[in-house]
């Protein structure tokens, strides 16, 4: 089974386990749960600065910040990363006690105030070994409106729970007056489950 990246580089996917043999997105619920949370997390990934680019410059310069091109941790505790700044990443893993957070939603923060600190790779620190990936080959996430509508056709009733797990807030311009028809439907027709 082939594994691939999507949109950033790091997380990696079962691609049987998320695309179609036609090479499409799945429906959401064919797609087992932890590969789900994080494909949803990562659709509010891209397009997000660097996080050690971004503790240099803050928001106020968010301009001089690299857009993030990798992705490390757990959903909802991820290091995104520039490729400039991958090295420490790498580095505060494998040689100062980063590897202890593995798997904890504590690891970008513990990362995050390591960098805050004033440390980093020491120069020249090898990057890693990008293994057989071709950055430029690696599938487009699927976009946001083609994810929204996978969540609406496929799950009525959990919607919400659901963007609240990719970790976005429904903003007002995103509701229409036909999604709020709708959801006045739902209240009526999907809550019955579990009673
Ligand atoms: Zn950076």
């Amino acid at each position: 089974m082939a594994k691939v990246s999507i949109g950033l580089r790091g997380w990696r996917f079962e691609e049987d386990e998320i695309f179609t043999d036609d090479e499409e997105l799945k429906p959401l619920d064919e797609i087992p749960e932890d590969p789900r949370e994080r494909l949803l997390r990562l659709v509010s990934l891209v397009e997000e600065p660097c996080d050690v680019c971004y503790l240099e410059h803050g928001d106020e310069e968010i301009r001089r910040c690299n857009e993030a091109e990798i992705v490390y941790g757990e959903p909802d505790g991820e290091v995104l990363l520039c490729p400039e700044h991958e090295p420490d990443l790498l580095y505060w893993f494998r040689e100062a006690g980063g590897s202890d957070h593995k798997g904890s939603v504590e690891f970008a923060d513990r990362f995050h105030e390591w960098v805050a600190a004033g440390n980093e790779a020491p120069e020249g620190y090898a990057s890693v070994e990008h293994v057989e990936e071709d950055p430029d080959g690696l599938p487009d996430l699927p976009d946001q409106q083609e994810v929204q509508e996978r969540l609406e056709e496929d799950f009525d009733g959990d919607r919400i729970d659901i963007l609240e797990l990719a970790g976005q807030e429904r903003s007002d311009e995103e509701l229409t007056e036909e999604e709020l028809a709708d959801s006045d439907l739902d209240l009526s027709t999907d809550y019955p489950s579990g009673r």
